[in-house]
């Protein structure tokens, strides 16, 4: 699939278009392949984009000393990668009642899920909790801001108008009802310290672990 289109969303993560098509649900993740330095790597990306929208869009945050996603930082338009997928079960499926709870890039299938359902004017209560470093590694600021949706992005380093502080049971608690489903995703710290403040049934708990 050829890149169609590059932003820098933050300084450290890139966000960039492929065209081409595909068959898939919101959550769900392609793998991506990649040659670094003469070597093949294959990745798993979440796809951003909702099947509403007419391209495959990825967010990808540079990991510190991390192959792909350092390289994949410098990507270009008519840049060319062998995709395949979709793959994973992390899926919007349809639920009344979601919260969305994401660290990082761990946010970038609930840009998909949230623009999904409210392309498709689906009548969802749908709750973004999104958990960044500072000010400037907030990822889909303004369009989560702008989707009819509730929004609540915190940092846990520095000052902003907005909520600062980690994700905690008090916030968890506003917006999680016996009948929520929680999807949870970002890295592996994140999504079981956020497992462990549910207080939904299990089948109601969703969750992608990005290693
Ligand atoms: C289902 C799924 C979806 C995902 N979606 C996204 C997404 O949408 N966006 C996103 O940014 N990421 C996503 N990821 C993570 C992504 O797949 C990659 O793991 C990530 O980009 C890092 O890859 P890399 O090649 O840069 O890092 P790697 O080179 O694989 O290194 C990863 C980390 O391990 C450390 N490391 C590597 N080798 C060693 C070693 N020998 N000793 C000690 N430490 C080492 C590196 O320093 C680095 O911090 C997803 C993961 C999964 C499983």
């Amino acid at each position: 699939m050829k890149v169609v289109y590059v932003n820098r969303e933050t300084p450290d993560t890139i966000v960039f278009r492929l065209d081409g098509e595909m068959d898939y649900l919101p959550g769900q993740f392609i793998m991506l392949e990649c040659e670094v330095n003469s070597e093949m790597y294959r990745r798993a990306y979440s796809i951003a984009s909702s099947p509403t929208e007419p391209h495959i869009e990825l967010c990808v945050k540079e990991m510190e000393n991390g192959i792909v996603s350092t390289f994949l930082q410098n990507v270009q338009v008519g840049d060319e990668f062998k995709v395949s997928g979709p793959y994973g079960k992390f899926v919007y499926d349809g639920q009344a009642d979601i919260l969305l709870l994401g660290a990082g890039s761990g946010i970038a299938p609930f840009r998909s899920i949230a623009k999904c359902l409210t392309d498709e004017q689906m009548n969802v209560k749908c709750t973004v909790i999104s958990s960044h470093k500072t000010q400037k590694d907030l990822i889909y600021h303004a369009e989560f801001s702008e989707l009819d949706i509730t929004y609540v992005p915190t940092i846990t380093r520095g000052e902003w108008s907005g909520r600062t502080g980690r994700v905690d049971q008090a916030l968890i608690d506003q917006y999680c009802t016996k009948d929520t489903h929680v999807f949870l995703c970002g890295p592996k710290e994140f999504v079981f310290a956020m497992k462990e403040m549910l207080n939904v049934p299990s089948d109601q708990v969703h969750m992608e672990v990005y290693g």
